[in-house]
This record gives structure tokens, C-alpha cells and sequence, in this order.
């Protein structure tokens, strides 16, 4: 009987060849479009009303990117052992006559509840390496924009969706701790970051560069993600641009990887200088940004929004860097800043 039905399953089920392929989840050399779609329809959702810096809207966002990393099995490294890391953020005054909360009733008119501004809020996980002894990389992207602005309302849209700026940077950073944690485990540690409040003054990274999960010389190099949503014409198809790229070895060496990556074609917009890397690199980390902002009009209003981003080109370029990042973590490469190139502490940008 057993031997039948045995046989009976084994007609019944389809040859080798003409299995379906396994779901695009699955492929630990590919980014999946369809989880880069879903972490964009969150993040760069009405709902999140634009996730403006220390706001309640900022949290949420955190708080989703700390579950997907914990679904992809990574671990917890904020400064107090969770994934969330709460830091002080910029203080706001309340508005005239409004009193909020069960700490306003303390002191009315004076305190407003954390984490409703005060207060920022970043993500860190962990990916551990094989080799304890070995230093690691640092990805980063910002998970806060600009919430919501009345006064800058666009055809009646006053939510600043940042589905560029940087909900395309938490996507890539996401998309890149779940495929690394997919296939085998690396030989160097990574860390993934999601910093709050960079739009509002770097609040989120200038605490993680306090209070570091590893001494931050311990960490070979820094790569943040900013707006790669966008393609950038100056560019090839499907290319992303690195900043500051004269200034190390680490792009050219990515791009003879394999990863489509090209020097920033805008020099005279100090990139460089323009987001959360720079803390990094002023404290001696090769820190730089990978982005494929095109100079569109879109950047900082309300139609930086789902219609028009290009998932296409996300999906593209963050495969593309995929392998390269994969050999980092498995070789020997050391990233270095070129002769007299290493920022220094208030250095003039260029
Ligand atoms: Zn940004």
C-alpha cells in the first residue's frame, strides 16, 4: 500500500525541469522587486505622514525596520542591546496653549512626551561574521524626511512622502541585510544603521558615532544609501554614484566587483558632505554615500512619492552591488582614503 502510493505521488508530481523556480525571496544573488516595492508602500505611505524627524511617525518607521530585520534574522545591536536606539533630537518648543500627554500634565505647557519631539529614533542589527577578530562594515541609510508641511502643500498634498529621500536608501539597506543573511554566513561582521533626524541636523548618526556598537576604527568603511529612487541621466542606465570618490580606493575597487557604480557626476553639490557619512569620515571612517539623485524637482516636496519612483532601477543597482559587498565581507580588501584625502573635523566641503 505504502510502495502504491508512493508511486502514485511520484506521477503526480511534475519532472525536475518543469518545477516552478523558486520565489524571488529565495535568491540570495538578487534583489527581490517585489520586497523592494513592499518596504516602499510602507515607509513612503500616506500613513507614515512623511516621517518627520523625532516625530511619533519617524518611530513607527523604526520600529517596522527593526521587525524585517528581526524576520531576516538579524540581530539586535543599538546601544542598549535592543534594535531600537532612542537619542536626543532636536527640541521643540510647544506650540502656544497646546499641552499634551501625561507629562505635559506635570508641567503644563512645558514638557512634551518623549518621543514626540526631543527625541530621535534609529535602528541597529547586526549581521556577526565568522571571524571575531575582523573588523567591520557599516551600511546606513536615513529612515527620517520632512512629515508634514501646510504651508508647502503641492496640488493639495501637504505629506513630504521622502519615497526617494531615503525611504529608496532604507529599502536598499534592507534588502541587502536580507539577502546577506540568506546565503552563507560572511567572514567579516556587517551592521546595518537607519539613522533618525539627518534631515533635521544628523541627530540619529551624530549618537551612534557616541556610542558605538564597536570602537568606530573597528568599522573598514561606511557606505550610506541616499536617494536611489531616481535614475540620474548623467549617468548610464540603472547606475548608481558614489561621493567623495577620488577621496578612497573603495569605489573603484566595488566597481571592478562589479557593482554599477560610477564617480558622483555633480562635484560641485558637495554630496560629500550631505549626508550621514560625513560624521563617519570626520571621525576616520572611509564614510561615503551611494545615491542616483538626478537633480530632479521632486527633491524635498510632496511628490517625492510612490508614483514616481523607479523600482526598477533600485532593484537593478542594489543586485548589482550585491556580490561586490558579498567579496568585501568575505576578503581581505582594507578600504583606505587616498594620500591627504581623509576629512578632518571641520574641513572645508568640496
Ligand atoms: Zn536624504
Amino acid at each position: 500500500m505504502k510502495l502504491l502510493l508512493a508511486l502514485l505521488t511520484a506521477a503526480l508530481l511534475p519532472p525536475p525541469a518543469a518545477r516552478p523556480a523558486p520565489p524571488p525571496q529565495l535568491n540570495p544573488n538578487a534583489a527581490c522587486r517585489r520586497c523592494i516595492q513592499a518596504y516602499e508602500n510602507f515607509l513612503a505611505s500616506d500613513a507614515l505622514k512623511g516621517r518627520g524627524s523625532g516625530t511619533r511617525d519617524e518611530l513607527l518607521a523604526a520600529t517596522y525596520v527593526a521587525s524585517e530585520l528581526e524576520s531576516y534574522g538579524i540581530a539586535p545591536a543599538a546601544a542598549d542591546g535592543g534594535f531600537i536606539e532612542i537619542a536626543p533630537g532636536r527640541r521643540v518648543s510647544p506650540p502656544p496653549g497646546i499641552v499634551q500627554g501625561p507629562a505635559a500634565a506635570i508641567l503644563p505647557g512645558f514638557a512634551l512626551p518623549s518621543p514626540n519631539l526631543g527625541t530621535t529614533a534609529s535602528v541597529v542589527g547586526v549581521l556577526r561574521g565568522r571571524d571575531p577578530q575582523a573588523r567591520a562594515l557599516l551600511l546606513t541609510a536615513h529612515l527620517d524626511h520632512l512629515g508634514v508641511i501646510p504651508d508647502r502643500a503641492l496640488d493639495g498634498d501637504d505629506i513630504f512622502n521622502g519615497a526617494d529621500d531615503d525611504a529608496s536608501g532604507c529599502s536598499a539597506v534592507l534588502e541587502l541585510a536580507r539577502v546577506l543573511a540568506l546565503g552563507p554566513r560572511p567572514r567579516r561582521t556587517v551592521y546595518f544603521a537607519f539613522f533618525g533626524s539627518e534631515e533635521d541636523g544628523g541627530y540619529g548618526a551624530r549618537y551612534f558615532t557616541q556610542h558605538p556598537p564597536v570602537p568606530l576604527h573597528d568599522f573598514f568603511a561606511n557606505l550610506e544609501f541616499e536617494m536611489i529612487g531616481w535614475p540620474d541621466a548623467k549617468v548610464p542606465p540603472h547606475t548608481l554614484w558614489l561621493t567623495g570618490w577620488s577621496r578612497s580606493n573603495l569605489g573603484p575597487h566595488l566597481a571592478a566587483e562589479g557593482a554599477k557604480l560610477v564617480a558622483d557626476p555633480h562635484p560641485a553639490q558637495g554630496f560629500f558632505c550631505r549626508s550621514d557619512n560625513i560624521q563617519l569620515a570626520e571621525d576616520g571612517v572611509v564614510a561615503q554615500t551611494i545615491s542616483s539623485f538626478g537633480m530632479q524637482p521632486m527633491y524635498h516636496r510632496p511628490n517625492d512619492d510612490l508614483a514616481h519612483l523607479d523600482v526598477g532601477l533600485m532593484t537593478a543597482s542594489i543586485t548589482s552591488m550585491i556580490r561586490p559587498i558579498r567579496n568585501l565581507l568575505n576578503g581581505r580588501f582594507a578600504p583606505a582614503w587616498n594620500a591627504g584625502m581623509a576629512p578632518q573635523p571641520g574641513f572645508r566641503c568640496r
